[in-house]
């Protein structure tokens, strides 16, 4: 039996996952295909001062590479970087990758996914996994006047590198976890800083005292390894974690909320300051945000946090509601992204043509997060409404794949040639989902943030961490239409 070719889109951390699980499959040839010259996803993306991940390093690797050498309880964007090109690297997938390819068509025929890319090239397969990422189409906010600025302005995904920084007035808009870093890096390293802050955070105090010589070395044992990341009691934090995302009243969410509250209390001295960062809604209800320094570097001589709202950007810097004009040299848009995209702006259709954008008209869904009715043998990684919050992705795609790879089984063994959720599977789970979704904190705590969909339903998954794993390693083959 010839081998079923499988198509993974995208380099970054799912998607060198999945082509890890799917060279190591008998049966399978896998190709990838990345739309810019390197791996890494986001962490080859975002370059930003103070770029780190609040999920703990340890965790944030693949359960079977692990990485003795993070530096910092927090891994810090470079270092997360390297990781993903030394294992792409160290499981040869270089040679499957071709770079520079941006796939913009996938269409189903004839039991083949055919792919299309910019560049004119072709390819087809019978598998298609999209790892194309979600945090990646840059939110730009449409402020008047920015195209008359005379400084530089740019998104903190496309940080310009080209200029030194040490002399500058910088005006960072946004205070989610990219503005908070930002800031944390800049304080006292420039020559003025201004955060433009239109809603305050939860801000939960983190270590982050990097790893001395001596733990590094003890890494590199797997069992202490596996010992310290037990003793970092990250498991029972996810479990604390989504608790209190499901229940804004329970222990656990008080908990949260009143160790932010004591790092506000305690870290800012001036009253005044203090109340402009106190949040207006519930803890956890935008993403939380972790972080060792950002009080302090607030505070600093020459950094500012800017609560009145802007007026319009001019060409010396950002005019606020009072009228004050904030003479700035750069602007950086911390603004978020786009975290409905998914695969889009690519057509997919698959049997009988449907349509991927007809399905997703008024917002995406997917059967698990991973699998859409009539797309066979399409399935994506951190896809539409999956976990999210402040644990590792790694981990979740791990789990996805588990859970992908089964349902992969009978068709690499040439006992099925199609396999994907049913109309009605889709269309159960995802009553259930929204009916949950609607109870947890970040519906019901009183903000707006990129986990809400356009009709204001949180678009993640609504259980617990522990159902999450459950789901994924059994599935409910009378949800799914194998042929
Ligand atoms: P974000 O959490 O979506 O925050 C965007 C910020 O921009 C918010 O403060 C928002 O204010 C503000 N904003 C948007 N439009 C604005 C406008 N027109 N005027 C003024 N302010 C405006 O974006 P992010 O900080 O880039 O983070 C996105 C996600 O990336 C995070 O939630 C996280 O999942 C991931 N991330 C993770 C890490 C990490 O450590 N793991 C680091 C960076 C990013 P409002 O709150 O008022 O809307």
């Amino acid at each position: 039996m010839a081998n079923k070719r499988a198509i993974v889109l995208g380099a970054g951390m799912a998607g060198i996952l999945a082509a890890i699980k799917l060279k190591e499959t008998d049966g399978v040839d896998v190709v990838v295909y990345e739309k810019s010259d390197r791996v890494g996803g986001t962490w080859r993306e975002n370059t930003y001062p103070g770029l780190t991940c609040d999920t703990p390093s340890h965790h944030y690797t693949y359960s079977f590479a692990r990485n003795p050498t993070w530096s910092r309880y927090l891994p810090p964007g470079p270092e997360i970087q390297r990781y993903f090109e030394g294992i792409t690297e160290r499981f040869g997938l270089y040679h499957l990758t071709h770079f520079n390819e941006e796939a913009v068509s996938a269409l189903y025929e004839d039991g083949k996914w055919h792919l299309e890319f910019a560049s004119g090239r072709t390819d087809a397969g019978e598998i298609l996994i999209a790892a194309t990422g979600v945090l990646h189409h840059p939110n730009i906010p449409k402020i008047e006047g920015a195209e008359s600025f005379n400084g530089a302005l740019f998104h903190s995904s496309r940080w310009d590198h080209s200029i030194e920084l040490k002399d500058k007035r910088i005006g960072v808009i946004g205070s989610g976890s990219t503005g908070v870093q930002i800031i944390s890096a800049l304080a006292g390293n420039v020559a003025h800083l201004e955060h433009y802050q239109r809603t305050a955070q939860w801000i939960m105090p983190v270590d982050n005292t990097p790893y001395t010589k001596e733990q590094i070395e003890s890494f590199h044992d797997p069992k202490v390894l596996e010992e310290a990341m037990d003793f970092e009691g990250y498991s029972a934090a996810v479990n604390a974690y989504t608790e209190a995302l499901l229940d804004s009243d329970s222990e656990m969410a008080q908990q949260m909320a009143g160790a932010c509250l004591m790092n506000l209390e305690e870290s800012i001295n001036d009253p005044e300051l203090k109340e402009r960062l106190r949040p207006n809604h519930k803890a956890m209800c935008k993403r939380l945000i972790f972080s060792p320094d950002y009080y302090q570097a607030i505070q600093r001589p020459n950094t500012a946090l800017v609560t009145n709202g802007i007026k319009r950007i001019v060409p010396e810097g950002i005019e606020t509601e009072d009228g004050e004009v904030h003479k700035l040299d750069i602007i950086v848009y911390a603004t978020g992204f786009k975290a409905d995209r998914f695969v889009r702006p690519m057509t997919v259709k698959g049997r009988g043509g449907r349509d991927l954008n007809e399905l997703w008209a008024d917002y995406p869904k997917a059967y698990l997060a991973l699998s859409v009715p009539d797309f066979p043998n399409f399935f994506m990684l951190n896809g539409p409404n999956g976990p999210v919050g402040n644990f590792s992705l790694v981990e979740i795609a791990e789990n996805q794949w588990k859970w992908v790879e089964q349902l992969l089984a009978p068709v690499v063994a040439g006992d099925a040639s199609e396999v994907c959720c049913t109309q009605e599977a889709m269309e159960t789970y995802e009553a259930s989902r929204e009916a949950a979704a609607k109870t947890t904190v970040w519906a019901t705590g009183g903000c707006n943030s990129w986990y809400l969909n356009s009709a204001g339903i949180p678009a993640s998954w609504p259980w617990n961490y522990k159902e999450f794993e459950r789901r994924m390693a059994s599935p409910v083959w009378s949800d799914l239409d194998v042929r």
